[in-house]
């Protein structure tokens, strides 16, 4: 059995969410709470299998179908960003939050203001608002739980620590699809190139984000906030073949690392049960099979997203807000076919070095710099 019985999950209808569910499925936890951005007909096929006492749809325009959809149920009825921090307020073992973009960050805010504790996949959370997260988190001595496999390996290795101090981070990378490719190179890509990933399967944003190396980016500046270490003890290992997650090296020169097959639901799981480890429907790693693990460097020359990521974290204060709002923005108009691939990274580079940052990291200039850069980028696609 699990340690916990009832979570909420917000972001449900997606990746993230529904590999959750089979996670919920198999060991018999109960989403008490389930929350979609505007996938009506989905959230109401898993209200219907779950049965929650409350589903929240982001998208308000939606609400009017998500009502008739459940009329013939007693299941509440939220929606909006209130909604979305109303879902998150209710008491429960722990909030998945794996909602895309900077949507996350208030409801995060909101389920560690209640007391719940959260298990974390949604990255904007840490990169726009980490400092204030993790002092909330702090305060209220609740952990945060990371779901990116990555950062769950970094924390299960440090689970072997004792409490010494970490010396390095070695963060893996798949390289997205277009490892190795120069400037140049980078121009010809197609968008159906761009969103075929070679090793993990995942929404459209994320996959465009581990094309251009964003992820990566995004995924060290949120180590830097849940293992409070300094960006330069962050080395970014391209592993082309994703079967070691990532690694924490300690004062004695030992490195410890976490591997398996690339499937979600190991580090999904591991946030819901942690401490304890449970049989999962994950396949097993074979390494006869694999046969060799490569490691080499990433290219920031190339995959300007990197490249400023760890710029912004230098410079501080909102200026990792300004960078993923303007990626956000960019991706966007890419997926819509209004900009071609490599524009996103040009334009990320353009904002950071255009778009000013604040210094202080409050809610409101967390907010005006995520506007700023949005319409900085807006305007060039
Ligand atoms: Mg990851």
């Amino acid at each position: 059995m699990s340690n916990i019985e009832n979570i909420t999950i917000l972001g449900s209808t997606g990746s993230i969410g529904t590999q959750t569910l089979d996670v919920c499925r198999m060991h018999g936890i109960k989403p008490t709470v389930l929350c979609a951005a505007h996938s009506t007909e989905l959230l109401e096929k898993q209200a219907r299998e779950f049965k929650p006492a409350t589903v929240c749809i982001y998208d308000e325009s939606c609400y009017g179908d998500m009502k008739q959809r459940l009329a013939d149920t007693d299941i509440k009825i939220l929606c909006g960003m209130e909604g979305l921090c109303e879902a998150a307020s209710i008491k429960t073992d722990a909030v998945v939050n794996s909602v895309v973009g900077m949507v996350g960050l208030k409801p995060t805010l909101a389920a560690l203001d209640a007391g719940n504790k959260v298990a974390l996949a949604n990255k904007e959370t840490l990169v726009t608002g980490g400092e204030l997260v993790m002092k909330k988190a702090a305060e209220n001595n609740l952990p945060i739980l990371p779901i990116d496999s990555e950062h769950s390996a970094i924390f299960q290795s440090l689970m072997a620590s004792g409490g010494s101090k970490i010396e390095r981070i070695l963060l893996t990378a798949s390289g997205g699809p277009f490892f190795g490719y120069d400037t140049e190179r980078l121009k010809t890509v197609t968008k159906e190139q761009a969103l075929k990933h070679p090793n993990w399967d995942m929404g459209q944003k994320i996959t465009t984000d581990s094309a251009t190396l964003m992820n990566k980016g995004l995924e060290l500046i949120e180590a830097v906030w849940l293992f409070s270490v300094k960006p330069c003890q962050v080395e970014i290992n391209v592993h082309r073949q994703s079967i070691l997650h990532s690694a924490v090296e300690f004062e004695d020169g030992s490195v410890i690392g976490q591997l398996g097959v690339p499937d979600m639901r190991i580090p999904i799981q591991f946030a819901l049960t942690y401490p304890k480890r449970l049989p999962s429907a994950a396949k097993r790693l074979s390494l006869f099979d694999i046969g060799t693990l490569t490691f080499e460097k990433a290219d920031e020359n190339t995959f300007l997203c990197l490249k400023y990521a760890r710029r912004a974290l230098d410079m501080g204060g909102t200026a990792c807000t300004v960078l993923n709002s303007a990626n956000e923005a960019a991706v966007g108009a890419f997926l819509a076919d209004r900009i071609p691939f490599y524009r996103i990274g040009e334009l990320v580079a353009c904002a950071c070095e255009n778009v000013k940052a604040h210094n202080s990291v409050t809610l409101d200039n967390i907010l005006d710099s995520e506007q700023a850069a949005k319409e900085y980028v807006l305007a060039k696609v």
